[in-house]
């Protein structure tokens, strides 16, 4: 069959076009176990998603159909939540002994998880600054595994380069992970620039409404057969009727996805002219230090964005408490706009010097643009943005 477009995978991905009798939304199978005629038929199905559900589902099925599609990857796995597919992946293929080379800039779980957990089962992870690819090749050891990477960054949104972080992955026979979540795969398709596992927090962009938790990984069938087996076992599998929320979701996944694209750059755009503000960060903006390098691996800038308002930490503060339509709290990827200070959501945890050194200030707002009407975000920004004095120096040039 001809390669299917994504906006049509969205839709039609992991059904069965051949039943043309029957409901067209993805029914929930909710149920833990499944019964069979004989033994010979339970025998048979301990391997397929008709056995229990931790082992797999018919509606995981559908929905991991339709994402590995659309990550251009052989098959897909759903787990409960973003860190559970980080986790179980990882740990599907290390072992006591092995080492990880990874980007400084991660998602915090995953920091956490490779420089807390890993140790205390005798694996190691050398970090290497996020936009010096070419630093992973110095830090490649003998028992090096893997090449762990995630892009665009959070909050500050640094790429890595792929092409060049796998060149050197494939030199010395890595498997490399990336953390795609805040690009998609609408933006960025990692396994076409050769990353063999795409992994996602679905909890964002891929369901979209904010209302469920959820993780993907993808990749080659032999590496998510491997994969499966540690799912199975560590037992973080998603619900069915998550699922089912998923796949509704995906269905608008490109649409809405557009429209974070069309939003965050008006937005973008918008506040780099402000005269309060400092410095935005969006890789999709010219300004962006890899602007070059985004617009060559990504076909849009997703939905993230940070800039520095230029004042005080307290006008930083009240800023965020005068917006109207941007609710302050943590996550990102679903149809509302939200708000939050890294130095009190993400890097609560990290120190002030450590922060510094990140470009991650007290005057550091993270925005994850919704799809609401891009015009009434600015509005709302414009009004939110006048709790903060103009700066002395630049008094005279109004
Ligand atoms: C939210 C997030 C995660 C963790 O996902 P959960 O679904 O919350 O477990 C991992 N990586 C990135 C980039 C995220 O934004």
């Amino acid at each position: 069959m001809k390669k299917r477009h994504p906006e049509t995978v969205a839709i039609h991905g992991g059904s069965e076009p051949e039943h043309k009798s029957g409901p067209l939304a993805t029914p929930i199978f909710q149920t833990s176990t499944f019964g069979v005629e004989d033994n010979d038929e339970q025998r048979r199905v301990t391997h397929s998603d008709r056995f229990y559900t931790r082992y797999g589902n018919p509606t995981h099925t559908v929905a991991e159909k339709t994402i590995a599609e659309l990550e251009g990857a052989e098959a897909a796995l759903l787990f409960a939540s973003g860190m559970g597919a980080i986790t179980t992946t990882v740990l599907a293929l290390v072992r006591a002994g092995d080492h990880i080379v990874a980007q400084a800039d991660l998602y915090g779980g995953a920091m956490k998880f490779f420089s807390h957990w890993l140790p205390k089962f005798g694996v190691e992870t050398s970090f290497v600054e996020t936009t010096r690819a070419a630093d992973f090749e110095r830090v490649v050891r003998p028992n090096t595994r893997l090449m762990y990477l995630e892009s665009p960054t959070n909050p500050t949104l640094k790429l890595v380069d792929l092409g060049r972080a796998v060149g050197i992955a494939k030199q010395h026979g890595l498997t490399t992970l990336i953390d795609n979540t805040f690009a998609t795969p609408i933006n960025q398709r990692p396994i076409e620039h050769g990353v063999d596992i795409v992994l996602h927090s679905a909890t964002k962009y891929m369901a979209g409404h904010s209302d469920l938790i959820a993780g993907v990984a993808a990749g080659s069938r032999k590496l998510m057969e491997q994969v499966w087996e540690t799912r199975t076992t560590l037992g973080g599998t998603m619900d069915p009727h998550a699922a089912f929320l998923l796949l509704r979701g995906l269905k608008t996944l490109v649409v809405r996805v557009e429209r974070h694209n069309q939003n965050a750059l008006r937005v973008a755009q918008f506040l780099e002219k402000h005269a309060r503000v400092k410095r935005v960060n969006y890789p999709f903006l010219a300004s962006h230090p890899q602007h070059a390098l985004a617009v060559q691996q990504m076909s849009g800038g997703g939905g993230l964005l940070s800039f520095e308002v230029d004042g005080t930490a307290e006008e930083t503060r009240r800023f965020t408490e005068s917006l109207r339509m941007f609710a302050l709290a943590p996550s990102l990827g679903g149809v509302d706009s939200l708000v939050t200070l890294p130095v009190v959501t993400s890097h609560a945890m990290v120190s002030p010097e450590e922060r510094k050194q990140m470009g991650i200030t007290e005057q550091l707002v993270r925005l994850a643009i919704g799809i609401e009407n891009a015009e009434d975000l600015i509005a709302d920004l414009e009004q939110a943005l006048a709790v903060v004095a103009p700066a002395k120096e630049h008094a005279h040039a109004d």
